[in-house]
């Protein structure tokens, strides 16, 4: 009988390990045969650990289950997929996971990480198989025509970008993969890396043969030890049997993959502080252009994509650039990986293509908050998105939808608030984490983030309020025109937002808003 336990960092940090070894010495004091697999997680945080169990109706879920559940659930016949408080029925029709539409997380969860035989029997190297026959042009094509943007945050067309690299001469071209993801409540590219690691490597491997490049490397944020363990570890796999190496597949492309650990800040995850960083230097932001694309790392020209968009490649190579085109709508085609987190019922990660709402994600998935009481505010797009109100809870999730009403989607983490919230408090917090995670090139970013807390302090005390609620616009517009990045030209949109919706909680009447 086949039992999963998933190794991913969620389930492990909610004692997925205890509950593997209890369930393998009882099964060993009763005689039964198991055969464990660590799978990566379904996604379904709120049942972690959830322990699977393979039967001839399909899997059987169970969970959360603790050392403790053990006894009585192999007592309940849990082998057989038995009757138990914990179960959960068939885990394919969880609504959670039915309703989704996974594309790029399809195998998460089923598969053994680090089996290349099982990644091959899922579909596994299906894009890359077929990319090998293809020249740069046709690559180029099929991923310009899929339609697919930049997962990262920026949504920046991958086919141009690629195309860019693909037209230069170069002695040497490199792939980069930015996997450090330091955006609150995400954590779509950690399990990426810990569940579906041949399929990172996969989509590089496609990137590096479209534009010419024959070194890789991947950023991994130094908080993710699983991750960096578990992707170096699936490098020397896919390298042994040929998928990586001085012949992909036998071909004539060459693709040298390697693993970096980062340096544990937020502003590395800007690419060119990523490329410093990679380079040995501090990472600090290098200013525009020249671009990446054309003078990246080592000055020389460099692919650089999130994990999320290198790992949605193999599925449109293997499907068909249309195929992937038809999910999303306007200018957002295909599927993100949204990540529900906070104070949420059921947080965890649902796949959908864009163009569902954020009132469908809370409530259809998440089941509303935790705590009972009602969603307040849910902050989108990392600690830089801006805060959404329940006006707004009907806007498609959509690139383009969500800039007309001045949030963003990032790297689709979602982070929620219930009635509790304090707004102000938060809007001091976005100042706050900027003056923290300022790289300092800057003066608005690295001094005006510092004055924001200042003004904003000042007008929780109330004095002077309205004066200094102008300042505080005015020190926004500052950084927003003033500052070389992300950093700092985006903190005003939590700042602002919640200014903006929620100003009783800045000690403000609607009127004195207006
Ligand atoms: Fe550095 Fe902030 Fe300027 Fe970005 S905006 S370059 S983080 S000082």
């Amino acid at each position: 009988v086949k039992v999963f336990v998933p190794c991913d960092s969620a389930a492990l940090a909610a004692g997925a390990n205890e509950v593997a070894a209890a369930l393998l010495n009882e099964c060993a004091r009763r005689g039964l045969a198991i055969d464990l697999v660590r799978n990566g997680s379904r996604g379904l945080f709120w049942l972690e650990p959830l322990v699977e169990v393979g039967t001839a109706l399909g899997r059987v879920a169970y969970g959360p289950v603790t050392p403790e559940d053990v006894v009585s659930l192999l007592d309940a016949g849990l082998l057989d997929g038995g009757e138990h408080a914990l179960r959960h029925g068939i885990t394919e029709q969880i609504p959670f996971l039915a309703l989704q539409e996974r594309l790029t997380f399809r195998r998460m969860g089923i598969t053994d990480p680090l089996s290349l035989a099982d990644y091959e029997a899922h579909d596994g190297w299906q894009g890359l198989k077929r990319a090998v026959g293809m020249g740069s042009a046709d690559l180029l094509h099929e991923v310009t025509h899929s339609g697919l943007r930049g997962r990262g945050g920026a949504a920046f067309p991958a086919g141009i970008k690629w195309k860019t690299v693909a037209g230069l001469q170069a002695a040497q071209k490199y792939v980069v993969c930015n996997a450090d993801e330091g955006d609150s409540g995400t954590y779509s590219d950690r399990m990426t890396l810990e569940g579906d690691p041949f399929m990172l490597i996969e989509g590089m491997a496609i990137a590096a043969m479209t534009v010419g490049a024959t070194e890789g490397y991947i950023y991994i944020r130094s908080e993710y030890p699983h991750a960096v363990a578990t992707m170096t570890r699936a490098i020397a796999l896919a390298t042994e049997a040929g998928f990586l190496g001085d012949r992909v597949l036998g071909s004539e492309h060459i693709f040298h993959l390697h693993v970096r650990k980062a340096a544990g800040s937020y502003v590395c995850g800007e690419e060119t502080a990523m490329l410093e960083s990679l380079e040995g230097k501090r990472g600090i932001v290098r200013a525009k252009p020249p671009l990446p694309a054309i003078e990246g790392l080592f000055g020389l020209p460099t692919v650089i994509n999130n994990v999320i968009t290198f790992a949605s490649v193999p599925v449109i190579l293997a499907r068909g650039a249309q195929f992937y085109r038809d999910y999303g709508m306007g200018r957002s085609h295909g599927t993100l990986p949204f990540q529900l987190a906070g104070n949420v019922k059921q947080g965890g990660l649902v796949e959908k293509a864009f163009g569902l709402t954020l009132r469908e994600l809370l409530y259809g998935f998440g089941g509303g908050t935790r705590s009972g009481r009602p969603i307040k505010a849910v902050q989108v797009g990392g600690p830089l998105g801006a805060y959404v109100p329940e006006s707004q809870w009907d806007v498609p999730l959509d690139y383009e939808a969500y800039a007309a009403i001045g949030a963003v989607l990032g790297h689709g983490g979602i982070v929620v608030h219930d009635d509790t919230a304090d707004m102000a408090g938060l809007a001091r917090y976005a100042m706050e984490f900027c003056a923290i995670e300022s790289c300092g090139k800057c003066t608005p970013c690295r001094i005006g983030s510092t004055r924001g807390v200042e003004v904003i302090d000042r007008i929780a005390g109330g004095a002077n309020r309205e004066q200094q609620v102008i300042l505080l616009r005015d020190l926004c517009e500052t950084m927003v025109g003033g500052s070389l990045c992300a950093m700092g030209s985006m903190t005003p949109l939590p700042v602002l937002s919640a200014l903006d919706h929620y100003p009783e909680d800045f000690g403000l009447t609607a009127a004195d808003h207006q």
